[in-house]
């Protein structure tokens, strides 16, 4: 199955989208003729520049405003397309698109439409050209694509066929196992879109909010399944209008659809055994996050391993031949490394004090490996000492790494052999806190990298995505995607206001990394009271939020007041209860959050956070000089 782009998905240049779709790994490109016609190259050093790159033109779009026209209107659109033939002729494709007029002079019909399409097979055959009608979701007498079938099948030409695209049947709610009953043959062209469930004009939702397939809610899926069940075996091709990406990084964007449509591919092959079976190895499944570690230097370590220390964590071992301190509770195992080369120290360099790996425990690391590497994931090779395991990992958010171990990795061995043994499984008595696992790894990043990094964790994994939530700070919004993966639960944040907290910590921290990270435990009065009894930095929350808490949940006067002297957070639905605390952050931004979830509450406690980072504010007291 060829994969292919549009060049309207893609920003840059011409030269640039198509150096970037190449990269990627696609194997063609549909000219979108704006594009073309935006640079200043000719049609046949177009043509040449694309075979040069490895990529084939799949099609030629788009052509408006064709059918049902009156005459003189007709006869003029006639003589345009024959221009476009020559056009096409020279770039070196055989393929056009019609979409569907909006013309305010077409009139309906489908015999109409279909004699005015035979008649320009006719021309279009002499040319060798091949015409594809598509039905825009929005198109002024034909809307579905069930009524550019029958307007194809009536033009009963060989060079007339239909062109499907996810975006215009899924947006108006059209079936797609409607496809399956159409012949496969006559289907010329499919392109492929997703976009999130917005209620909005359907012209302005296509142009300005498409994303790749698995970024938004259409059932894309299932659309390229009937597609594949009707027989059809041409390209699958991305078409994607979307305000973000065009101002995006074409290597990115184009990088992104390559990896959508290939776990799209993937995902349907698995659906449809006919088609030979899977592509990809199986994603991966996360049983739990097994080590976090912190990249900092020697001076900035105090505070952080102060912190953590406060948390109720214990050192339980020293690297026998880095400078990697271990820290221990639970089954929570933090790392503080500072040494001063590698990986740890290059993030440290980037980023100050940030998480720069994250080591989870999956089903089977090296096909987690091979599948994250298939999709293009960038592999990262840890630079070992003698005893250190090889544990394969490639690069996620803000160029942090992640790990995938499993038992049969040695991980035992991991802390048996890398590290001292001196105090290891000797917490003083009574200063842990009860923290049992990590709970949900919180990720800071510019707005527009948020649907990247949810394909690369859904592509990559076994993950659902919640709906995205918007968080109000008192100077801007930030938006918050949360990811469950089984064994780790991920919230991005994304920013664009310069003033909230969230943007101060990228730029804090140069770049996107991991803003904070939350423990969880089985009762967290008790762990609050302990916290305090350690000095651990509390992040203090205001009475207002308390008085409001206690009339909005009708809490008992007693447990609002215990809540208060604690500083914990509280946050209910109809599945469950939730509990939460947060620390001050460092100095580079990086926190702490305790949680305690009752019944099944599968939230993040987002009501609350505006009352966290407006505490946050406070705390950090107004911006002064740049921090470094
Ligand atoms: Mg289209
Ligand atoms: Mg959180």
């Amino acid at each position: 199955m060829k994969t292919s782009i549009a060049t309207v998905s893609v920003p840059g240049s011409f030269p640039e989208k198509l150096a970037a779709i190449a990269k990627a790994g696609f194997d063609g490109i549909e000219i979108f003729e704006q594009d073309f016609l935006a640079s200043d190259l000719s049609p046949r050093a177009v043509g040449k520049m694309v075979r040069e790159a490895g990529l084939e033109i799949t099609l030629f779009q788009p052509f408006r405003d064709f059918e049902g026209l009156p005459e003189p209107e007709r006869s003029r659109a006639f003589a345009r397309a024959a221009r476009k033939f020559e056009l096409m002729n020279e770039l070196g494709t055989d393929l056009m698109l019609i979409c569907s007029s909006v013309h305010p002079k077409a009139l309906g019909g489908v015999d109409r439409a279909s004699a005015d399409l035979a008649e320009l097979g006719d021309l279009a055959a002499r040319r060798g050209i091949r015409i594809g009608f598509e039905a825009l979701a929005w198109g002024r007498h034909v809307f579905d694509h069930r009524d550019a079938w029958e307007i194809v099948r009536r033009a009963d030409h060989p060079n007339i066929g239909l062109i499907l695209d996810s975006f215009h049947t899924l947006a108006r709610k059209i079936d797609p196992d409607t496809i399956r009953s159409i012949p496969g043959d006559r289907i010329f062209f499919v392109q492929l879109a997703d976009a999130p469930a917005i209620d909005m004009d359907l012209l302005y939702w296509s142009r300005h909010f498409r994303n790749m397939p698995g970024e938004g809610d259409l059932d894309v899926a299932g659309f390229t399944r009937a597609v594949m069940a009707a027989g059809y075996r041409g390209p699958l091709s991305l078409e994607i209008f979307n305000d973000q990406f065009r101002g995006g990084i074409p290597n990115t964007v184009a990088a992104d659809g390559y990896r959508s449509l290939k776990t799209l591919i993937d995902d349907v092959r698995r659906t449809e055994p006919s088609l030979g079976g899977a592509l990809l190895p199986a994603r991966g499944e996360i049983k739990g996050v097994e080590f976090i570690e912190f990249a900092t230097g020697e001076a900035d370590r105090a505070p952080l391993e102060a912190l953590i220390n406060a948390a109720g964590f214990h050192l339980a071992g020293k690297h026998r031949s880095k400078r990697v301190n271990w820290w221990r509770q639970g089954a929570v195992n933090l790392l503080v490394n500072t040494e001063t080369e590698g990986l740890a120290f290059s993030s440290w360099l980037n980023h100050g004090t940030a998480v720069s790996e994250i080591a989870l425990r999956v089903d089977d690391p090296a096909r987690v490996a091979s599948r994250a590497g298939s999709l293009g994931a960038q592999q990262h090779k840890a630079a070992r000492g003698p005893s250190e395991l090889d544990i394969p990992g490639f690069r996620g958010v803000g160029g942090s790494v992640l790990r995938l171990i499993d038992d049969a990795s040695g991980v035992a061995d991991l802390w048996e052999v890398d590290f001292t043994a001196a105090e290891r499984d000797k917490p003083a008595e009574g200063n842990e806190i009860g923290l049992q696992s990590v709970d949900h790894i919180a990720q800071t990043m510019a707005y527009d990298e948020m649907l990247s990094w949810t394909l690369f964790y859904r592509a990559i994994f076994r993950a659902n995505r919640a709906p995205m939530v918007d968080v109000a700070d008192p100077d801007g919004l930030v938006r918050s995607q949360a990811i469950d993966a089984g064994g780790l639960r991920i919230t991005l944040n994304g920013a664009d206001a310069p003033r909230t907290v969230a943007s101060r910590f990228i730029e804090d921290t140069f770049g996107s990394s991991v803003q904070h990270i939350a423990f969880s435990v089985s009762d967290i009065f008790t762990a609050a009271e302990k916290l305090s009894a350690r000095n651990f930095p509390l992040l203090e929350i205001g009475d207002n939020y308390y008085a409001d808490l206690e009339a909005r949940f009708g809490l008992a006067p007693e447990l609002a007041a215990k809540m208060r002297a604690l500083n914990i957070l509280y946050d209910e639905d109809a599945e469950g209860r939730f509990y939460q605390l947060y620390s001050k952050a460092l100095p580079g931004g990086l926190f702490f959050e305790i949680v305690q979830r009752a019944e099944r509450y599968d939230g993040y406690g987002a009501p609350n956070a505006p009352f966290r980072i407006a505490a946050q504010k406070r705390a950090m007291g107004p911006r002064s000089v740049p921090r470094r």
